[in-house]
């Protein structure tokens, strides 16, 4: 009934004070305040995006204003630039236009809106008397009279004043004349003859100008006759073809411009712009607009006409694109995304412009359209988002570390108050239950009736047994609170092993002498010689315990030894009993306050789960081990093991497997 009345009392003392609840408690402290903080610096983090974003929207705008000025400008002033050079003449116009970067090419509208440059070759009408004496002279020429022929042309030029005619027969002449291989003669016609101003203008009856079939024939007799004049008269065809200022037609010029190497990047603008004039003159083009470019369906390519429409700017889509990216150089913003200039019908499908706007009023169906370069913020939202996530960091971190201070330190007081209540639990009843039995026994020896004396001494042995268990019980609670409270008493001094194991067999003897008790002890010889460092008091203690579980847990008969023996640097104390043993799970447990394998046994043997523990306690204060080796049903023994000589333990305690069994 005491007992019954022992349990509630405690679990009624442990029950308010379950751990789990009251950790779940702090963790939920914990958590939720973290997942606020998350939740409000994500916020934070987006909103800050958010503004970031718009701030540089805006100064992308303000940026993108500046840009649209500058191709306003810049539109604005090409457009007067192909008013200027409708002045000049039409292939004068074309050259100035491309050599200025007005346009990358240009055609010429007449007044009849009918395109004057880039020209076709106009056959030249010859008189009859021409082609009669062309006649002659070629039939001379064919017929291998190549003397007669050039006498031939001689007479013709002077019977003609016309400058194309007299300009052919030259042609002719120095032809005949290299058939004669009298090449310095075919070249003075060619390269002097031929260059005089009255030539200058003159075209063949293809229209073709001749002074330029003349030093592209020259060029190509120096080549092979007169090598040192080659570069020279190639140098003076260069200036021909690339002056503008005569009347070649478009079609020699680019005749002639293949044939010339192109080694200057004017040379080759020229050339793409007289080639992409010509594609629009031959698909003549509706003059729409003047003064704004837009696109022709005809042409292909864009159009930008100066203010009287007469010289009309071509741009392929090339070349806007990189116009309107030279306008987009040196903003500092802007240059940090990724711009793209493009129609309207061309757009970036893939991914969405952050901003989109027209390049400018005069170049309708352009935009403009900023892409984020790639998500990041400006270097500013980066080190606010930093400083948020920090802050988010340090608040989550504080809270956890401070959740599980206070988790140890709730947890801690709640294992204490909870050994404190078992602790009064086990005191109350382990005390009772000696004292009962002690004043049950003494009521009876007072008895007047009780006068055999023989049971008169059994009753005091079982007074001085159940007195002597009292004893053990005080001092193990004492050993406890000594623990507990971290004192440790102990007077260290050179200690011979076989004393203490002599001593608590002693105090063990009387109990041990019972007939279903075999207690053994053996002592290696050389213990004698080994000194340990120890409190031998508490080393008494130590053994008692043990022996104390040897007997409690062990059925009758009783087989206990205890054994002492030195090996190496190390004194060792077995105690092994034959009793109920120990799975490898409770062998682990053993040493743990309180852990009882059986709690109604130990109940009934009397132990309070304390033993081990101190055994554990004292035997480390002396740079000790304690282990222990057990069969279920077999029996257990437990080792101690000591330094010898101030000495201290090899973490290899099995020595004693190996070495101490020659002396058992
Ligand atoms: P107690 O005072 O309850 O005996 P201990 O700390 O001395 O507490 O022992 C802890 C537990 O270890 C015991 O309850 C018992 O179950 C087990 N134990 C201790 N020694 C032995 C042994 N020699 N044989 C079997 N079990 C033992």
């Amino acid at each position: 009934m005491t007992r019954g009345m022992i349990i509630k009392s405690s679990a009624r003392l442990s029950s308010p004070l379950r751990l789990w609840p009251v950790l779940l408690i702090l963790l939920l402290a914990a958590l939720v305040p973290s997942a606020c903080v998350i939740w409000f610096m994500n916020a934070a983090i987006e909103n800050q995006q958010l503004a970031m974003r718009q701030r540089l929207t805006d100064l992308y705008l303000n940026e993108l204003d500046q840009v649209r000025k500058r191709i306003n400008e810049q539109l604005e002033g090409r457009v007067s630039e192909l008013t200027r050079a409708a002045r000049s003449k039409p292939s004068e116009a074309f050259s100035q236009i491309v050599y200025a970067e007005v346009a990358p090419s240009a055609i010429v509208m007449g007044r009849d809106n009918q395109i004057v440059y880039p020209t076709n070759a106009e056959p030249v009408a010859l008189s009859d008397a021409f082609l009669e004496h062309r006649q002659h002279i070629e039939a001379l020429e064919f017929s291998g009279k190549l003397s007669d022929a050039v006498a031939a042309c001689d007479d013709a030029i002077k019977n003609t004043m016309d400058a194309n005619e007299q300009a052919m027969l030259l042609l002719i002449q120095s032809r005949c004349l290299v058939k004669l291989t009298q090449y310095e003669k075919a070249m003075s016609i060619l390269t002097q003859t031929l260059t005089e101003d009255r030539y200058a203008e003159a075209h063949d009856a293809m229209g073709r100008h001749i002074v330029s079939d003349a030093m592209l024939r020259a060029w190509t007799l120096s080549q092979t006759h007169a090598p040192d004049k080659a570069n020279a008269i190639q140098k003076q065809l260069r200036n021909i073809v690339y002056s503008y200022s005569n009347t070649m037609p478009s079609s020699q010029r680019r005749f002639l411009m293949s044939e010339l190497a192109m080694d200057h990047p004017v040379m080759i603008r020229l050339f793409e712009a007289e080639k992409l004039a010509e594609q629009v003159r031959q698909r003549h083009p509706v003059l729409k607009y003047v003064g704004q470019m837009y696109y022709s369906d005809q042409a292909q390519c864009w159009l930008l006409s100066g203010a009287s429409g007469q010289v009309i700017g071509l741009f392929t889509k090339a070349h806007i694109e990189q116009f309107i990216a030279s306008c987009l150089q040196d903003q500092i913003m802007l240059s940090q995304a990724r711009c793209v200039a493009h129609t309207d019908d061309d757009r970036l499908s893939d991914v969405d412009a952050r901003i989109t706007v027209p390049a400018s009023p005069l170049m309708p169906g352009w935009s403009i359209s900023v892409y984020d370069q790639d998500q990041s913020m400006t270097p500013d939202g980066n080190r606010i988002t930093a400083v948020y996530l920090w802050s988010a960091i340090a608040v989550i971190g504080f809270l956890a570390i401070s959740t599980l201070a206070l988790m140890t330190y709730v947890a801690r007081s709640i294992r204490l108050t909870r050994l404190k209540n078992n602790l009064i639990a086990t005191v109350t009843h382990e005390l009772k239950t000696p004292l009962a039995s002690m004043r049950l026994l003494v009521d009876t020896l007072r008895d007047d009736r009780m006068t055999d004396p023989a049971q008169a001494r059994e009753y005091l042995d079982l007074i001085a047994s159940e007195n002597q268990r009292l004893t053990r019980l005080i001092d193990n609670f004492l050993a406890f609170s000594r623990m507990e409270r971290n004192k440790n008493a102990f007077v260290f001094e050179p200690t011979d092993v076989t004393d203490v194991i002599q001593d608590a067999v002693a105090c063990v003897k009387d109990r041990f002498k019972a007939p279903d008790c075999e207690l053994s002890v053996e002592m290696d010889a050389s213990l004698h010689e080994h000194r340990i460092e120890a409190d031998r008091d508490a080393l008494v203690t130590v053994l008692l315990n043990l022996l104390d579980n040897a007997w409690k847990y062990t059925d009758t008969p009783k087989q206990i030894s205890v054994r002492g023996l030195a090996v190496n640097a190390s004194v060792f104390i077995e105690v092994t009993d034959n009793g109920k043993g120990l799975t490898k799970r409770e062998q682990a447990r053993v040493f743990d306050r309180f852990y009882q394998v059986d709690q109604s046994l130990s109940r009934q043997v009397g132990g309070c789960g304390l033993g081990l523990s101190i055994v554990k306690f004292i035997v480390d204060a002396h740079d000790g081990n304690v282990s222990v080796k057990s069969t279920l049903g077999q029996g257990s023994t437990f080792t101690l093991q000591f330094p010898t000589d101030g000495g201290h333990l090899s973490p290899n305690s099995d020595e004693l497997k190996d070495q101490g069994n020659e002396h058992v």
